[in-house]
C-alpha cells in the first residue's frame, strides 16, 4: 500500500486544525494564527498524548517482533507524562481526577490483555499521510494539503486496517463513531494513495472506567461522507483565509486553554 505521501514545501492543514476552527474560530485564531502558548493543558489531552506514546512504543516493539511488559509500558507512559509536565504549561486537572500513572497502569493492563487475545500483524506505526483537497462542486484544487499521522496499520486476515487509538471517559456512542471526520480523512488519503476502500477503518478506545475496557469498532465511510468532508474543509479554509474569527461561548470555554487571553 503506497502510503508514503507527505510532501514538503506545500501548505498543510490537519484534521485537528479543522476541528479547532469548528469548535471555536477564536480559539483557532489564538492558537494557529497568533501562535499563543496555551495557558494550561486539559488533563484529558495530556493524558491522551502520554497514553498514545505508550501504545506507539508497544506497537513499535511488536512490529520489530518484540514485546514490552506492563511495567515497561507504564514507564513509557510515565516518561511521556513527565515530559508533558516539563513543558512549562500547567496540566489542568479537575477535582477527583485520579493519579495519572495509576489510571494508565489499569488501562494499559486491560489493553495488554486485549492485545494478547487478538494480536494482529503490525504493518506501520505513526504513518504519515497526506491528501489533496479539492472543492467537490467546482473541482478547484486547494493549495493546502491535508496531512496527518495514522496511529496504526495492521494486517488482519490478509486485509489492511487503519486504527485510530483513543482514550475516553466512556465508550464511544454510535453518532460519535458515525460522524467523526478523522476516519473520513484517512480514507481520503488512502483512496488518493491508490489503496482503495478495501482498507478497513477502525477505532480502538481504551476507557478510563474503574475497570477499563477496550472498545473496538469498525466504521465505514462512503462517497457522500467524502464529499461532505471536502465541503467542510473547503468552507473552513476559505473562512480562515478571509480572516473569519469569532468567539463561540459555551460550556467548553471552562476548559479552554486560551480563555484568559480570549476575554482580554
Ligand atoms: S474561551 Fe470560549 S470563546 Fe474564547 S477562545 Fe476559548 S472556546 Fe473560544
Amino acid at each position: 500500500m503506497p502510503l508514503d505521501i507527505m510532501d514538503a514545501d506545500v501548505l498543510h492543514v490537519s484534521v485537528s486544525q479543522l476541528k479547532t476552527w469548528l469548535r471555536c474560530p477564536r480559539q483557532y485564531e489564538l492558537k494557529y494564527v497568533r501562535g499563543h502558548e496555551p495557558e494550561a493543558v486539559p488533563h484529558a489531552l495530556a493524558f491522551g498524548s502520554a497514553f498514545h506514546a505508550a501504545l506507539a512504543a508497544h506497537y513499535g516493539e511488536r512490529q520489530a517482533g518484540r514485546a514490552l511488559s506492563l511495567d515497561a509500558l507504564v514507564s513509557a507512559f510515565a516518561r511521556a507524562w513527565d515530559e508533558q509536565g516539563q513543558r512549562g504549561v500547567p496540566i489542568e486537572a479537575g477535582e477527583g481526577v485520579p493519579d495519572a500513572v495509576d489510571l494508565a497502569q489499569r488501562m494499559l493492563a486491560a489493553f495488554l490483555d486485549h492485545d494478547a487475545a487478538a494480536p494482529a500483524e503490525v504493518v506501520a506505526v505513526e504513518k504519515p499521510v497526506s491528501a489533496v483537497l479539492h472543492d467537490p462542486d467546482t473541482g478547484v484544487v486547494l493549495e493546502e494539503r491535508l496531512t496527518g499521522f495514522i496511529d496504526l496499520v495492521v494486517r488482519e486476515d490478509g486485509r489492511l486496517v487503519v486504527v485510530e487509538n483513543k482514550t475516553a471517559a466512556r465508550r464511544y456512542a454510535e453518532d460519535q463513531l458515525r460522524f467523526d471526520v478523522q476516519p473520513t480523512a484517512y480514507q481520503l488519503a488512502l483512496r488518493q494513495a491508490g489503496a482503495g476502500d478495501e482498507v478497513g477503518l477502525r477505532y480502538q478506545i481504551v476507557t478510563k472506567a474503574k475497570a477499563p475496557a477496550v472498545q473496538v469498532e469498525d466504521v465505514m465511510r462512503d462517497d457522500q461522507d467524502q464529499e461532505d468532508f471536502l465541503r467542510m474543509a473547503v468552507g473552513v479554509l476559505r473562512a480562515i483565509d478571509a480572516g473569519v474569527s469569532y468567539p463561540l461561548r459555551r460550556w467548553q470555554c471552562r476548559s479552554c486553554p486560551y480563555r484568559r487571553r480570549c476575554v482580554k
